[in-house]
């Protein structure tokens, strides 16, 4: 493997998608408009958007053993991410996400599936990949057993750990110090109580402000705010998936820390101006034309 190797360990989904005009109520059925399939997942997601950073990407997650997780998995691969950590479950479904859209009025169902089968024994088995990445991207869509366990593993291997707590769940203390960088929004970053946490997990703590910008502490300790780029915005979906995929992969090559989140902030700006979460995943010449 690599140096700079990125490992995604994380959620693989089906976002299913039906649009109408009128929510049904208890009991009622209605006809809808439009219906559609994404990928998704924030595991997913995530190492897409590094993948198409140029990033050396491996994921490390399950699909069930149907027809949404054959399609995932191809289409994962086509975006050039290694998925020899994929585990395809036999009697198990592929996550899915079930989106009701009415105007902005979404309602969401996940049924998580395979994605609650990723289980530290099963992590045991493919733990060389984590041992020889440069860096762990995490998010919070897999059991919190598991997470604890990868963050743990990576901690002792000396491999970098960005911990994504989304969506929230809490965390021990003891577990964010041994994180290498925390990035909640603003929402999560309240739930964590940031305010709350020493200084050392305050200092390795990324909040992104949607279309505030991000907030991070620098090397003298002082908070920093790096304006969000002014877009047009047509959908804010996975603004924040490729915000993670985006810092991860410039890490992952050494950049610094200020350089990461001004990069990743870009990257997230390109996303928003287009529609879908992976959709609006801008590749690494997009993202350098957009900031020459
Ligand atoms: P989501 O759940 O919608 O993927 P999130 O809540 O995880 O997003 P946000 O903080 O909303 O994450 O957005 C992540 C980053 O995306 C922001 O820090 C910013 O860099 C970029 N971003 C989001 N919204 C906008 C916007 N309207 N204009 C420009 N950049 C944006």
């Amino acid at each position: 493997m690599n140096k700079n190797a990125v490992c995604v360990v994380g959620s693989i989904n089906m976002d299913i998608t039906v649009s109408t005009s009128k929510m049904p109520k208890q009991g009622e059925t209605v006809l809808g408009e439009k219906y559609r399939t994404y990928p998704g997942g924030k595991g997913a997601n995530q190492a897409v958007a590094a993948a198409r950073l140029g990033s050396d990407v491996t994921m490390i997650g399950a699909v069930g053993d149907d027809v949404f997780g054959k399609h995932l998995l191809t289409h994962l691969q086509q975006e050039g991410i290694q998925m020899q950590g994929v585990e395809v479950l036999g009697g198990v479904s592929t996550g899915i996400a079930n989106i009701i859209m009415m105007n902005q009025d979404n309602r969401i169902i996940v049924a998580p599936g395979a994605n609650q089968h990723v289980t530290p024994e099963m992590i045991e088995k493919k733990k060389h990949i984590i041992q020889n990445s440069d860096i762990v991207l995490l998010q919070q869509e897999i059991p919190m057993r598991t997470i604890q366990y990868v963050i743990e593993l990576a901690y002792e291997s000396g491999v970098k750990v960005v911990l994504n707590p989304a969506p929230f769940q809490p965390l021990s203390k003891s577990l964010l110090e041994k994180v290498t960088y925390i990035t909640p929004n603003e929402i999560e970053a309240e739930a964590i109580n940031i305010t709350q946490q020493n200084v050392r997990i305050q200092r390795k703590t990324i909040i992104t402000l949607g279309k505030s910008g991000v907030q991070f502490v620098n090397n003298n300790g002082e908070k920093k705010l790096v304006p969000a780029f002014l877009v047009p915005v047509k959908d804010t979906t996975g603004a924040g998936d490729t915000f993670n995929g985006a810092f991860v992969s410039q890490i992952a090559k050494g950049a610094s820390l200020h350089h990461a989140i001004s990069y990743a902030n870009a990257a997230a700006a390109l996303s928003v101006t287009k529609i879908g979460a992976q959709t609006g995943m801008p590749s690494e010449v997009e993202v350098e034309e957009f900031l020459n």
